[in-house]
C-alpha cells in the first residue's frame, strides 16, 4: 500500500508499506477521504512538535478520516467487513482521576487513534472500538468531515448557547462555519467576522444574520443586534492574537469567550482583569472531539442540518499531498481532501 510520510516541514515522500494485519481487537480499514487541516498542517510545518514514533508511522499525519472496513481479526464483535466508519480519537478509560471527575476530555489513557495511525495512507489498522459508523445517506467524502464538525459539537456544549442568543464567530475558515451553521441551527443569532471578504459572505451562507471585518465595526454591529449588551457567546476560531483580543470587545456580561483555534508560533495577549471581573467574563477553551461528538457531528450532517459539502473545495490524490497543504496554507477554499 501507499503512504505519505513526512520527511521535512512541508515535505512528503509516497512510501510503499506492507498492507497492515489487524492485531487483537483490531480491524484493518481502506481509507476513503482523508481531510487536509489547518492544525495538522502547523504541524507539518513544525514537526519538531510532534512526538519521535511519529516518524515511524505510515501515513504521517492525516486525522480526518472516513473508510471502509475491510479485514477484521476473530475476536472483533462490533464491525464487519463492509460497515462504513470514521476513525475517532479513541474511547475514555473511566478509571483515571479526570474520567472519575466526570471531565472525560482529559482522560489521561485515551489513544487518539486518529492521531497516532494517520491517515493520508491506504490502509489503517484500528481497535474497534475507535470508530463510529457513517449513517446511510452519508457520502464518505462527507464523512471525512465528522472530525473537524465532532471538535465543533464539543466547543459549543461548552458554550451553553440559548435560542436567541448573539454568538459572534470570530474566523469564518472551515471551523468558523462549521460553529455559525450550528449556532443558527440552535436558534442564535450569528455575526460572522473575519478579515476576509469571501468567508464573511460565505458566513452568511452558513446561516450568520449579518457579517463584518474585525474591528470597531464589528464591535458596533454586534452590539447593535444584541441590544447594546454584546455577545452571549464569542467563538475565536482565527489563531492569530489580534483575533483572540477582538474577542473582548464584543462579549457582553456574563458571556463566554471560547478560544477554538491554536495559535502558533505561540503567543501571548493581554487582558483587562479588571474587565473580566466586572463583567463576569468566563473564558474557556476547546480542542478535538469525543467519540461522543462524532456521533453527533454525523448525526447532523445525515439530517441535512449541517451541510458540509459545500465546504469541500479540493480532492487530492496522495501523490498531491503537498500541494493540497500548499493550498490550505494559502487560505484557499475551505476544506481540501485527499483521496488515497
Ligand atoms: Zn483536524
Ligand atoms: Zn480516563
Amino acid at each position: 500500500m501507499k503512504a505519505a510520510i513526512l520527511t521535512a516541514p512541508m515535505e512528503f515522500e509516497i512510501r510503499d508499506f506492507p498492507i497492515p494485519q489487524p492485531g487483537v481487537g483490531q480491524v484493518v480499514i481502506r481509507v476513503k477521504a482523508s481531510g487536509v487541516c489547518p492544525s495538522g498542517l502547523k504541524l507539518i510545518k513544525q514537526p519538531q512538535r510532534m512526538p519521535d514514533e511519529f516518524w515511524q508511522i505510515p501515513g504521517a499525519p492525516g486525522h480526518e478520516v472516513s473508510a471502509e472496513v475491510v479485514e477484521i481479526s476473530k475476536e472483533v464483535i462490533k464491525w464487519s467487513t463492509g460497515d462504513r466508519i470514521v476513525v475517532t480519537g479513541g474511547p475514555t478509560c473511566g478509571k483515571c482521576h479526570y474520567c472519575l471527575r466526570g471531565q472525560f476530555r482529559f482522560c489521561e489513557n485515551r489513544v487518539f487513534t486518529n492521531m497516532s495511525h494517520m491517515g493520508f495512507s491506504e490502509y489503517m489498522a484500528c481497535s474497534e472500538d475507535e470508530l463510529v459508523a457513517i449513517p446511510d445517506g452519508v457520502s464518505d467524502e462527507e464523512a471525512s468531515l465528522a472530525e473537524p464538525l465532532a471538535c465543533v459539537v464539543g466547543s459549543v456544549e461548552k458554550c451553553h448557547i440559548k435560542a436567541g442568543d448573539t454568538v459572534a464567530v470570530v474566523g469564518c475558515g472551515v471551523m468558523g462555519q462549521l460553529h455559525i451553521q450550528i449556532m443558527n441551527a440552535l436558534g442564535a443569532r450569528v455575526i460572522a467576522i473575519d478579515i476576509d471578504e469571501n468567508r464573511r459572505a460565505f458566513g452568511v451562507k452558513s446561516g450568520a444574520l449579518q457579517h463584518s471585518p474585525p474591528g470597531k465595526a464589528a464591535d458596533e454591529l454586534v452590539k447593535e443586534i444584541s441590544d447594546g449588551r454584546g455577545a452571549e457567546t464569542v467563538i475565536v476560531a482565527a489563531g492569530t492574537p489580534e483575533a483572540a483580543e477582538s474577542a473582548f470587545p464584543l462579549v457582553g456580561p456574563g458571556g463566554t469567550i471560547l478560544f477554538f483555534a491554536g495559535i502558533w508560533p505561540a503567543d501571548m495577549i493581554s487582558i483587562d482583569p479588571n474587565f473580566i471581573h466586572y463583567q463576569q467574563i468566563n473564558i474557556t477553551g476547546s480542542v478535538g472531539g469525543m467519540v461522543a461528538d462524532f456521533q453527533r457531528a454525523l448525526a447532523w450532517i445525515s439530517s441535512n442540518r449541517i451541510n458540509v459539502q459545500s465546504l469541500i473545495t479540493g480532492r487530492f490524490s496522495l501523490e498531491e499531498i503537498i500541494e493540497a497543504h500548499k493550498i490550505c496554507e494559502k487560505g484557499i477554499g475551505y476544506k481540501n481532501l485527499i483521496i488515497p
